[in-house]
């Protein structure tokens, strides 16, 4: 194999798994970030629900006022009763006390209605809050479970960059750029096998001339339709890495 592209291979191998590490410490914080979050909405449910408990003993007080003036119109009426001469005027007086009564009536089964839904909600505010506070406990636990996790990972990180670092510098600089350029536009893999004249980046058959020239192993070449730059290992070798 050509000297630069075994150098760019050792460094893939380190790369990738460099970007094996990156990827565990994002599933980690991936998962602590929904953790979060689902303690959020739990806060943002338990303020609505308060604000409807609110929203409902509103209603409630301005029922119990206007209750207050029906009654008060019941007993005004009441007390005409006694100055009417006629029957008429007197039926008339009945059926609006009667009225009236009904109204109350039906103004006290609100109040009623209400109040169960205040306490039904109530009730559900203080479970969710204890539901909260727990959950809360158990994300601040796990938050300190995440950091050292993520510390661990970091410090396998940190030899492996180092590593890096060394096997860089073996590394022509324009080839490196390229080789920079690749692993960005084409998911990390920037140097790939060919297997019987196939590329492994892009499973496309190499032309066999170019295939040819790839087993002299003196020139760099790319795969002519992803631009990966190509090495050739035999398979026996393949199965010793
Ligand atoms: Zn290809």
């Amino acid at each position: 194999m050509n000297e630069h592209i075994e150098q760019l291979v050792s460094l893939q191998m380190i790369d990738l798994e460099i970007d094996k590490i990156d990827n565990e410490i994002k599933q980690e914080q991936i998962a602590l970030d929904k953790r979060i979050s689902t303690l959020a909405e739990r806060e943002a449910h338990i303020t609505e629900v308060q604000a409807r408990i609110a929203q409902l003993e509103k209603d409630r007080r301005t029922l119990d006022d206007e209750m207050g003036d029906k009654i008060a119109h019941v007993r005004d009426r009441q007390s005409k009763m006694m100055q009417v001469q006629t029957g008429r005027e007197q039926t008339a007086l009945l059926k609006e006390i009667e009225d009236a009564k009904k109204n109350a009536k039906e103004n006290e089964e609100k109040v009623m209605e209400l109040m169960a839904e205040i306490e039904r909600l109530t009730a559900e505010v203080d479970a969710e809050k204890a539901l909260l506070k727990g959950e809360k406990e158990l994300v601040s636990e796990e938050t300190q479970k995440v950091r050292d996790t993520i510390e661990n990972i970091n410090k396998g990180k940190k030899t492996k960059g180092s590593k890096r670092q060394k096997q860089v510098k073996e590394i022509q600089e324009s080839l490196l750029r390229k080789y920079d350029t690749l692993r960005e536009r084409r998911k990390g893999l920037a140097v790939v096998n060919v297997v019987q004249g196939v590329c492994q980046g892009c499973f496309m058959n190499i032309p066999p001339q170019q295939f040819n020239q790839l087993l002299k192993g003196d020139k760099i070449l790319d795969c002519p339709t992803c631009q990966r730059i190509l090495y050739y290992q035999p398979e026996a070798e393949t199965e010793q890495v």
